[in-house]
Parts: C-alpha cells; sequence; structure tokens
C-alpha cells in the first residue's frame, strides 16, 4: 500500500470522475475500475458511422459548479471544453399549442408566455425572483451530507425550510404564481430531468426551472461527454489510474466484516484504504454484496423502494440539417398528466407520449459530417416492468416515435436516415446496468432524499462512499457532481486530509 491513503472507485460516470479529480487533489492515490470501454457512464457517447450522439445527458446547467471542481484539481473547465450558451434554451411546443421558445431575456419570456395567457405573464418574474431567493435558501441544504437526524438540527436548514414547502408538490406550488396549466408545465416539466412527474416531485425543485433561467443552459462542444472525456484526462493528468473495460467483480471484505478492503477484477485483486462506489447503486447492491449482509439497502429492502422512469431512444443520422428546429425542443402531450399516469403508475406505454428531440448539429457542426446533422430522440417511459416487452415494443414505438416528430415540423425525417441507433429500457438495464433501466435512479420523492437516500459515507459499509445519482442530493449532473464533492470531503476528513 502506498504512504498516500489509497482509493479505489468503481465506474467513470460524472460521479465517479468529479471524485476522481477531487481525491487526487486532496492527496489520494487513486484508481478508477469502469466495466465499460470509455468514461462517462450515461454521459458518455454514442458512435454509429460519421455520427456522434450524447448517450444520455444533453442539458448542461449550472457549468459553474464544475468549474469550481475543475479549479479545485488545478484546471480550467472552460480551457478544456467549450461552452455554448443557449438562447433559445429549449422550445416548448403543446400538442394543443402554442409554441413557446424560452429565452432568459425575461422581457421576451413574458412576451412567449403571453401567448399561453397575459395574466400569467404579469407574474414570470416575481417567480423567477422566488425561484433565486429559494435557491440561495437551498444551496447549503446541497452542499452538505446527511447522515442522520442530527444533520436536521443546522441553522442552514431551519433557514430554508419556509422555501422548502414539503407538503407541496411543484405543480400545486406553481398555483400560487400561475393559473394556466401550460404555464405551469413551461417551468416544471425541468422535474422530468429527475425522471419524475410536476404533480408529484416536491415543489422545492422549481430551483430546476431557476438554474436554467438565472444561469443558463449550455452545450458543451463535442455534447456532454466531452465534459467527461475532460474529467478524465485532468484526472490521469493528476496520477489517476484509469483501467477501462475492467468491472470491478467483487469487494473484498476484512476478515468477513463489513469492512471494504479491496476490489477484485480481472487483473487481480487491488486492496486500497477506502472505496467509492459510482455504478448503478441498486444494481451494484445486487452485484457486489453478498446476499443478506446488507439491512437497509439488502435486495428485497430495495425492491420496496421507488424508482424513476425510464427513457425510449432513437439517435439518427440524417443526411441533411433542420437549421429551422433549435437545440432543443420538448413536445408536451395533449394529455401530459395522463402520459404521466402511464409511466408512473399504470406502466403502460401511451397512445399520445410526450417527447424531447436535440437537434444539436445547429450548435455544433463537430457531430456529423458536412451538410448532414444528428436527430437524439427521447420519450420518457415506465422502468422496467413485466407490462411492457421492449423486443416486441421497441419497433412499434420507434414508428409512433418518427409519427410524433410531425408536431414539431418533421414531416420528412424517414426519408433521411442515414443511420440509426434504439435503446430500450431493457437496453439500460442489461448493457448499461441499470437497476430496471431506471435512469434517473431511486425516485426524488420526499421519503428517498436527504438522509432517507443512501448516504454519501455509506451507513451499511465500512471504508465504502457513494457518489454519482444514487445517493445524496441526487441525480441530475450539476448535484451529481456535487455528491462527489460531499463524498470527498467526507473522504478526507476520515483521513484526516481536510
Ligand atoms: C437519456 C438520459 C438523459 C439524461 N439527461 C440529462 C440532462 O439533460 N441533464 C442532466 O443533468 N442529467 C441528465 N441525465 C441524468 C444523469 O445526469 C446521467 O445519467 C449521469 O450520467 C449519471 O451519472 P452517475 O455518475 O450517477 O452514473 P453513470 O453515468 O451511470 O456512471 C456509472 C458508471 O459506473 C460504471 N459501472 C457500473 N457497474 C460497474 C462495475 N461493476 N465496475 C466498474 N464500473 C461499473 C458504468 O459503466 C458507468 O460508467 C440523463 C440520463 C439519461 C439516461
Amino acid at each position: 500500500m502506498s504512504a498516500r491513503p489509497s482509493i479505489n472507485i468503481a465506474g467513470a460516470g460524472p460521479g465517479g470522475l468529479a471524485s476522481a479529480m477531487l481525491l487526487a487533489a486532496k492527496g489520494f492515490d487513486v484508481q478508477v475500475f469502469e466495466r465499460r470501454s470509455r468514461v462517462g457512464g450515461r454521459t458518455s457517447y454514442i458512435v454509429d458511422g460519421d455520427f456522434k450522439f450524447d448517450a444520455g445527458p444533453t442539458f448542461f446547467l449550472f457549468p459553474q459548479l464544475l468549474e469550481e471542481i475543475f479549479a479545485e484539481a488545478g484546471a480550467d473547465l472552460n480551457e478544456e471544453v467549450e461552452m455554448v450558451r443557449l438562447d433559445p434554451q429549449y422550445r416548448l411546443v403543446f400538442e394543443d399549442g402554442p409554441t413557446l421558445d424560452a429565452t432568459p431575456d425575461l422581457d421576451q419570456m413574458e412576451r412567449e408566455i403571453a401567448k399561453i395567457s397575459e395574466a400569467d405573464a404579469a407574474n414570470v418574474k416575481k417567480f423567477m425572483a422566488e425561484n433565486a431567493w429559494k435557491l440561495e435558501k437551498l444551496s447549503p441544504v446541497l452542499q452538505k451530507p446527511f447522515n442522520g437526524l442530527a444533520d436536521f438540527i443546522d441553522p442552514s436548514l431551519f433557514s430554508a425550510l419556509p422555501a422548502v414547502r414539503p407538503w407541496a408538490s411543484l405543480d400545486q406550488d406553481l398555483k400560487r404564481h400561475f393559473k394556466d396549466p401550460r404555464t405551469r408545465l413551461a417551468f416544471s416539466f425541468q422535474s422530468k430531468y429527475l425522471g419524475m412527474s410536476p404533480y408529484r416531485c416536491p415543489s422545492l425543485f422549481s430551483i430546476l426551472s431557476g438554474l436554467e433561467y438565472e444561469y443558463g443552459v449550455y452545450h458543451p462542444i463535442g455534447g456532454c461527454s466531452a465534459v467527461s472525456e475532460a474529467m478524465a484526462r485532468v484526472a490521469q493528468r493528476m496520477g489517476v489510474k484509469i483501467h477501462l473495460d475492467e468491472p470491478v467483480e467483487q469487494l473484498i471484505f476484512d476478515g468477513g466484516k463489513k469492512k471494504v478492503a479491496g476490489v477484485k477484477t480481472k487483473s487481480g485483486e487491488h486492496r486500497a484504504d477506502a472505496m467509492f462506489i459510482n455504478a448503478d447503486f441498486a444494481r451494484a447492491m445486487h452485484r457486489l454484496v453478498p446476499e443478506g449482509m446488507l439491512k437497509r439497502w439488502g435486495e428485497k429492502k430495495i425492491e420496496t423502494k421507488s424508482f424513476s422512469c425510464s427513457t425510449f431512444m432513437l439517435y439518427l443520422g440524417i443526411d441533411k440539417v433542420y437549421e429551422d428546429l433549435p437545440h432543443h425542443t420538448i413536445c408536451m402531450s395533449k394529455d401530459y398528466e395522463g402520459n404521466l399516469d402511464d409511466i408512473e403508475n399504470q406502466h403502460r406505454l401511451s397512445a399520445d407520449p410526450s417527447f424531447y428531440v436535440q437537434n444539436a448539429c445547429v450548435t455544433d457542426r463537430s457531430l456529423a459530417p458536412e451538410g448532414q446533422s444528428t436527430l437524439y430522440i427521447l420519450l420518457p417511459c415506465s422502468h422496467q416492468h413485466e407490462n411492457i416487452d421492449w423486443s416486441v415494443e421497441g419497433p412499434r414505438y420507434r414508428e409512433l416515435a418518427l409519427d410524433r416528430l410531425k408536431l414539431i415540423g418533421l414531416d420528412d425525417v424517414r426519408g433521411h436516415i442515414v443511420c440509426e441507433t434504439m435503446i430500450t429500457p431493457a437496453d439500460w438495464d442489461t448493457d448499461y446496468e441499470i437497476h430496471k433501466g431506471a435512469v434517473f435512479n431511486l425516485a426524488h420523492n420526499i421519503g428517498q432524499l436527504l438522509h432517507n437516500r443512501p448516504r454519501n459515507r455509506f451507513e451499511e459499509l465500512d471504508g465504502v462512499y457513494l457518489t454519482g445519482g444514487g445517493t445524496h442530493p441526487g441525480s441530475g449532473l450539476p448535484v451529481i457532481y456535487e455528491s462527489a464533492r460531499i463524498s470527498s470531503n467526507l473522504a478526507a476528513k476520515d483521513f484526516a486530509l481536510a
């Protein structure tokens, strides 16, 4: 064992990579083991011929947080990756009208909302101001670990309580400002970033739209995967060893106790003083921890938890560029609530689902050959459930997705497809090792947040820390990076490197 305390990390997703950078900066000797042949996990890329697509995230929010992590690692995010702030941030197409281009220019945004309701438009700035206040109150809460009830005796939390309104859903909370359900959706659909419905998502998450309007929606040139690659580059410059195609097969326990002493991979045993787990939490507990060892997060208990939705994906290489379609377009189904009920409660496929399209080449020509482009199509849907057999539904849903594109003005896509890749919830489950294909992890309801989420200093195994969307504060890139910061600060404190 080296003189410096050593840490193994299972997984080179955003959580694992941010942890690697921060732990190396604090003086740990870090090794990362990644099961796939590239870094980034869900924030990696898919290549099909000459076309490159982001696999998962396409909305890059609040880069300021990652800038801080890069600075702590002695690097500059903006030197590593070019970030473009988008305006319009995205287009919102309501199936029953109207179409809005969401912009951080609030005077213009009022005019856009006036297409729905003049009365709602008059409240846009007040809502934004309240959100800025909420974000200020909540930031300290999202930056600290929650290890137990003692952590609730904290002045930052008490001062945040009026902003949290734990009894209200996001949609209920927005009714204080906006009468028309479509306006409320324009400022609450962002709960989908957490894989949740605005009708069930806790009201505190209105800060997501606040983050967009206050700090911007960015596109990293090369895609969000370019950020993951930059993180790996910086970590390696700091001496972190990243082993690709090398899954952690087993945790090594010290004398049968709950102290993790290292990992077993195809190249042998790798002992270390501590361990970070970035692999999908539920899957990792199932695969890596012997049955019966865990009480709170054992296999049977995990099955009683609520999981996020999944996504059906098409990545299309196109032989032309749709110049009039903005970078991001979200189309809200006429029966938005019914679509969400199908996803979250009925676990069936809707006949007229909402969908999202990324037309990245209007911003970033590096992703496709000259004169051609990429279309990324995402339909939120149920996580894996016995009601849905994706080997049958996949091809049918592809046709439905292509038909639905007409709603956003794309009526000739079928004739321009050069290549395509499809990912269903079943593929997220098997190819990406994500429990139930629930790509946004454990659901973000109040009963599964803060100390009720698997904790950053994992409560059930000694010497284990969690990082990524499965732990506190939750899923979505900014908070995943924050989880890395919380967990690495805890490790530094535990090893007296703080
Ligand atoms: C379709 C989609 C769209 C999304 N859109 C957005 C968005 O626009 N904005 C946003 O902020 N977030 C978005 N997200 C959510 C989230 O930001 C990403 O999913 C993010 O990549 C999750 O990061 P993570 O570190 O928690 O896990 P992951 O990215 O899944 O990384 C975990 C890593 O662990 C590896 N691993 C698993 N098992 C093992 C093992 N046994 N040994 C070694 N390695 C292992 C995996 O291969 C993977 O590389 C989206 C997610 C998806 C799927």
